[in-house]
């Protein structure tokens, strides 16, 4: 069956050829159809010793053996009020950020697994992950899903469920307002822009350790507006598990 497979591959790459996203090389194989095995590879991962606040990596600290994770002077100072600790498997660059663009349109089939994966091998690595009973994606206003057809993080936080097997998924968090794409607004616009945009509905959060998911943090201004949320309605904590993390902060994208 392989062989037939093989075939038939190599058929419709003669027909309809793909290239790497990244790099534009031809690709010879399915692989995940966007990325050539080289570019993937590449993509920055974020590694020990990251800060255990914003989970945003030291790169200075890299090389000189160092292994244990402490906060950055940022998250020391001034430590969010309403998320425990934020994790990201990569940092928001390369493959990874071609992907999660493409993810956000038309790749939910071939990207959510591969994207997916790199959450769960990070969290394996890196996390407790037996310390939260909902995994809560970040949700979108109901006309863009609508448009759209799919939640990005929603379906991130299904592959995600793989990595925590004591956790279920919770969609009770909504986007109540539509809010505009935090990228083309700064500072307090942004933290304006999502002010009190989301909501939970019923108590299936009350008492409960959350890991909230998303595809990508940038500012943290949704995740946080996200929390604040869940924590008053009862959640015990709120943590936050990313595919990337915009390093700095302040850059592109966040939907
Ligand atoms: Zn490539
Ligand atoms: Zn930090």
């Amino acid at each position: 069956m392989a062989g037939f497979q093989d075939w038939t591959l190599a058929v419709k790459n003669l027909l309809l050829p793909q290239y790497c996203r990244q790099c534009g090389v031809r690709l010879l194989t399915e692989e995940n159809n966007f990325f050539c095995p080289t570019c993937w590879e590449m993509s920055p991962a974020i590694e020990r010793p990251f800060c255990t606040g914003c989970g945003r990596p030291h790169p200075a600290m890299v090389g000189l053996g160092t292994r244990s994770n402490f906060p950055c002077a940022n998250c020391r100072d001034k430590p969010n009020r309403y998320i425990r600790r934020t994790y990201g498997a990569m940092r928001y660059d390369g493959a990874v950020e071609e992907a999660i663009k493409l993810f956000k349109f038309n790749g939910r089939e071939r990207l959510a697994g591969p994207l997916g994966a790199l959450l769960v091998d990070f969290a394996r690595r890196e996390m407790e992950c037996g310390d939260y009973d909902l995994l809560v994606p970040v949700p979108l206003h109901k006309v863009r899903q609508r448009a759209r057809g799919y939640n990005q993080s929603e379906w991130l936080a299904r592959e995600g469920l793989a990595a925590f097997p004591g956790a279920r998924l919770d969609t009770s968090l909504a986007r109540i307002r539509p809010t505009r794409t935090q990228s083309r607004l700064h500072g307090k616009a942004r933290q304006s822009n999502v002010r009190g945009a989301f909501a939970v509905s019923g108590d299936s959060v009350a008492g409960r350790r959350i890991l909230l998911v998303d595809d990508v943090v940038t500012s943290g201004g949704t995740v946080t507006e996200c929390a604040r949320a869940l924590i008053r309605a009862g959640a015990a904590s709120v943590d936050v598990l990313a595919v990337a993390l915009a390093t700095p902060p302040d850059v592109s994208l966040e939907e």
